[in-house]
């Protein structure tokens, strides 16, 4: 199987390092916003590649990260008066329900950085010890010049990020490339105890600390949205294999952004679409279908337009599966040339569109011998169409269909509540909160819409 490594910047074969087995580190969310379609494209990049490795017989680690502490996340409890964990439980449990719904499988592990600051401690330590890293006034900088390799991911060149780059008035660093691996507590912010006093972990420092905690000091596939090449990438780099002495990861795999009128999605240009607001109008897997039509390394642009149009072509497939189902499973028709092209293009640097036309092809054969009643041809290209599909997590059966009837119903009280409010009938929109709360789902009311989740 072939792989885009950005280190490299080619396609090269994958070979993982331990026979059979591949230990992969995927970065996620940071717990400040809701999970976005951006979002999704990144944890249905790594869900593909997880899947896909799974089919082809690797035992898989694979782990993706939640980032409950940083700047951003400290931000958003100051902004909202509460606690930074009460802000990072509802994030994570509203991108659990997400990554739910789009049937995206579980990874091995999902740790948070605040369950790592021990391993976090121990590796600045070392960096320190090793003069990779100083120590001013409580804060603790990784020093980018003592690092040869720095740029290598992003093919920066070093000199010209020094000559562009500035060093802010409250900042104490040596050089202004140099980043924070820990930072002093300021008055009222979240703190651990450290040898340089209380403070926090810096970014980068926490995927570090929790990929080479699971998957040991160099592993075969980390990976992330394009946006996080340069710095958090880079940065990585230069911290573990200073720490080490050994090579990090040996594949970077990035999925290019969804952008919206040509800029990427953000909760800071207030450009981004909620995905849970999209599975009220399309099911997870038009979004999934919406995603993989475009190959994982070209940016999608969001559009309404090209979200219906892979509505729509769910729309066929489901109609051939249904019309299929009914066909027993006589003859031998073999559709062992179709199976082999779509592998070839998943082995292909994940090719999904591709892979999703050889399904088309399917599709389309399949309606040509129900129009000529070829009936023996009918089952086996309505199971190889299944199979294909659930490689790349696309999910069928009545399971979707008797959960989203709840999750319809809730809505609909959602609904109803917000008429009863509109009217001013207080009692009855409270009744509907009582109701729901008693059988454990909460509702939580934003300026622009009601959100609701499962009591723990
Ligand atoms: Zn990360």
């Amino acid at each position: 199987m072939d792989i885009y490594n950005t280190l490299s910047g080619k396609k090269e074969e994958f070979i993982s390092i331990r026979k059979n087995e591949v230990r992969m580190y995927f970065c996620g969310m940071t717990l400040q916003e809701s999970p976005h379609i951006g979002h999704m494209r990144a944890a249905i990049t790594a869900d593909v590649l997880y899947r896909y490795l799974l089919y082809k017989g690797y035992k898989v680690i694979y782990i993706q990260n939640f980032t409950d502490i940083d700047d951003k996340v400290i931000e958003k409890a100051i902004e909202e008066h509460k606690d930074f964990r009460e802000i990072a439980n509802f994030y994570e449990s509203e991108y659990k329900e997400a990554s739910k719904r789009m049937n995206i499988l579980p990874p091995t592990f999902m740790p948070r950085a605040t369950q790592h600051i021990q391993e976090i401690i121990e590796i600045v330590q070392g960096l320190i010890e090793k003069d990779a890293a100083y120590e001013v006034n409580g804060d603790v900088y990784f020093s980018v010049k003592k690092f040869n390799g720095y740029g290598k991911l992003s093919g920066k060149d070093i000199h010209k990020l020094i000559s562009g780059a500035r060093v802010a008035v409250d900042e104490k660093k040596q050089d202004p490339l140099d980043f924070a691996l820990w930072k002093k507590a300021k008055e009222g912010e979240p703190y651990w105890f450290s040898p340089w006093g209380k403070g926090r972990p810096g970014w980068h420092i926490e995927c570090s600390a929790m990929s080479m905690h699971y998957l040991g000091e160099t592993f075969d596939i980390h990976g992330g949205g394009s946006d996080l090449i340069f710095p958090h990438h880079e940065n990585e780099i230069a911290q573990s294999e200073s720490f080490t002495g050994k090579q990090f990861a040996k594949f970077w795999v990035h999925n290019a952004m969804v952008n919206i009128k040509g800029e990427k999605m953000s909760k800071s240009l207030l450009n981004f679409i909620p995905v849970l607001s999209l599975l009220d109008e399309y099911s997870p897997n038009d979004l999934r279908m919406y995603l993989l039509k475009t190959h994982y390394r070209s940016p999608i642009d969001y559009s309404r337009e090209t979200l219906n149009q892979a509505k729509n072509a769910m729309e066929r497939i489901d109609t051939f599966l249904e019309k299929s189902s009914e066909y027993p499973d006589e003859g031998n028709f073999s559709t062992e040339s179709h199976i082999q092209k779509f592998i070839d293009v998943m082995e292909d640097d994940l090719n999904t569109p591709k892979a999703i036309s050889v399904i088309f092809d399917l599709v389309r054969e399949g309606n040509n011998a129900i129009e000529k009643g070829e009936s023996e041809k009918i089952y086996p290209i309505q199971k190889t169409i299944k199979d294909l599909l659930n490689i790349l997590g696309f999910q069928f059966g009545t399971k979707e269909k008797e959960r989203d009837i709840t999750e319809n119903l809730i809505e609909y009280l959602i609904r109803l509540r917000e008429e009863f409010r509109g009217k001013k009938e207080w009692d009855k929109a409270d009744e509907i909160r009582d109701f729901l709360s008693q059988n454990g789902i909460i509702l939580e009311d934003t300026p622009e819409k009601t959100i609701w989740r499962k009591k723990y």
